[in-house]
C-alpha cells in the first residue's frame, strides 16, 4: 500500500431540526457581523426559516445552474459593495457554487447549509460556465469553513430531484474508486456512501417524509463528496462535466442517467472496485446492484428526455477524450464514448 492522502479542513455539524441554532453558533464563532445569505428563489423559504436573527447585510437570490460567469460577477459586486464578511448558503449545488465563485476572488469564508445531496459543500472544487464551456478548478478558499446538515431542510425536495440528487451522490462514490487519486481511505468512504444511499433512497421513494431515511441519504451524500474531493474526477465526471457545459443539461439527472453506463464500461477492467461496489450494494455484481437500485427508485433513464440532441453526441465525445484521466481502467476511444453516450441518450440498458 502506497499513497498520499489530503484531508480537507472543515467542520461538519449534523443535527436535524437544529440548523438555525447550529448556524448561529458558527457565525458567532467566526465573529462575522455582515452575512451575505445566498439562496435561490425556491430555497428562500428554507433560508428565512434558519437565518432569522443572524447579522444579515444582504440577501441574494440571483442564482443559476452551472454558475454562469455573469451571475458570478453580479454576486461578487454585491459582496464587495456590502462589505460582507461571511457567505451563508442555503440551497443545492448551484447556490453553493455561486458562493464559491465569490470566495474564489474575495477570500470571504463560506458556511454552507445544503438542501440537496449534490455534495459541493464538502469539496474545494469551483466551477464557472462561460458560453458553453464549463471550467473547474481547485482552490482552498472555496472550501466552506463549516457545513450545517439538517435533514429537515431536504423534506421539501421533490421526489424526482431527491432520486436524481441521491444518484449524483452515488456517482461520487463509484467514480472515486478509479479517479486519479483513488486510495484506500476514500474507497472506505465510498463503500459507506454506497451503503447509506442504497438503503436510504428506496425509503424516501416509499415515504418522502421519512426523516431517518433523509438523514441516511444526507450522511451518504457527505461521505460521497469527501471521497470525490479526495480522489478527483474520473471518467464519469468528465463526461457529465462536458455534457452539462455544452448542452446546459440538469446536473443531477445527467449523473443519474450516465452512471450505469460508465460502471458497465469500466467495471470489468477494475475488479477491486467492482467487488467493493457489489459488496456495498449486497448484490452479486456492481452492475446488478445499481440496476436493482435504479429500478426501485424509478431512476431517470434517457438523456434525450433532458434536452440532449442526438446530433450533439459526437461533439461531446470528442470534447471528452482529452479530459479522460490517464489511469482510467478501460481504454477509452472516441468511438467507444459515442457508443456509451448513444446508449445513455436513448435510455438503453448499459452494455
Ligand atoms: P441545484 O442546486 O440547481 O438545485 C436544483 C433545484 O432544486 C433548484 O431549483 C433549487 O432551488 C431547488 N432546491 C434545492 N433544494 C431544495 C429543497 N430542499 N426543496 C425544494 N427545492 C430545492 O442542483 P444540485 O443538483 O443540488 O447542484 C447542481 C450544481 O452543483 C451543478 O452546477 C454542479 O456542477 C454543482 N456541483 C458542484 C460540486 C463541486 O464539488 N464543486 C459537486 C457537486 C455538484
Amino acid at each position: 500500500m502506497r499513497f498520499i492522502h489530503d484531508s480537507l479542513p472543515q467542520r461538519v455539524r449534523f443535527a436535524s431540526g437544529e440548523a438555525r441554532e447550529q448556524l448561529a453558533q458558527e457565525i458567532d464563532e467566526l465573529g462575522a457581523s455582515r452575512a451575505m445569505v445566498i439562496a435561490a428563489p425556491a430555497e428562500r423559504p428554507l433560508a428565512e426559516r434558519i437565518t432569522a436573527g443572524l447579522p444579515i447585510a444582504v440577501e441574494h437570490d440571483d442564482v443559476a445552474p452551472h454558475v454562469p460567469v455573469e451571475v458570478a460577477e453580479r454576486a461578487r459586486a454585491v459582496a464587495a459593495s456590502e462589505n460582507v464578511d461571511v457567505l451563508v448558503t442555503v440551497g443545492g449545488g448551484s447556490t453553493t457554487g455561486l458562493a464559491k465563485a465569490v470566495a474564489l476572488t474575495s477570500g470571504v469564508p463560506i458556511v454552507a447549509v445544503p438542501t440537496t445531496y449534490a455534495g459541493s459543500e464538502a469539496t474545494n472544487v469551483w466551477g464557472l460556465t462561460e458560453g458553453s464551456v464549463k471550467t473547474t478548478g481547485v482552490d482552498p478558499r472555496v472550501l466552506p469553513r463549516a457545513v450545517v446538515y439538517d435533514a429537515e431542510l431536504t423534506l421539501s425536495l421533490p421526489i424526482e430531484l431527491t432520486v436524481a440528487s441521491g444518484l449524483n451522490a452515488l456517482a461520487h462514490c463509484i467514480d472515486s474508486l478509479w479517479a486519479p487519486r483513488a486510495d484506500p481511505i476514500n474507497a472506505a468512504m465510498a463503500s459507506e456512501g454506497i451503503q447509506s444511499l442504497a438503503s436510504g433512497l428506496p425509503r424516501l421513494v416509499n415515504d418522502p417524509s421519512d426523516l431517518d431515511g433523509r438523514e441516511l441519504v444526507l450522511h451518504g451524500a457527505y461521505v460521497s463528496a469527501v471521497a470525490f474531493a479526495s480522489a478527483g474526477s474520473g471518467l464519469h465526471h468528465k463526461i457529465c462535466h462536458v455534457l452539462g457545459g455544452m448542452f446546459d443539461l440538469p446536473h443531477a439527472q445527467t449523473h443519474a442517467v450516465v452512471l450505469p453506463h460508465v460502471l458497465a464500461f469500466n467495471g470489468s477492467f477494475a475488479p477491486n472496485a467492482e467487488a467493493r461496489i457489489a459488496a456495498a450494494f449486497g448484490a452479486p455484481t456492481a452492475n446488478e446492484g445499481l440496476r436493482r437500485l435504479r429500478e426501485a427508485l424509478g431512476s431517470p433513464r434517457a438523456l434525450k428526455d433532458y434536452g440532449l440532441p442526438e446530433d450533439g453526441l459526437a461533439a461531446a465525445a470528442a470534447a471528452t477524450v482529452p479530459l479522460v484521466p490517464a489511469g482510467n481502467p478501460a481504454p477509452v476511444t472516441e468511438d467507444g464514448l459515442v457508443e456509451l453516450l448513444h446508449a445513455a441518450w436513448a435510455g438503453e440498458e448499459p452494455k
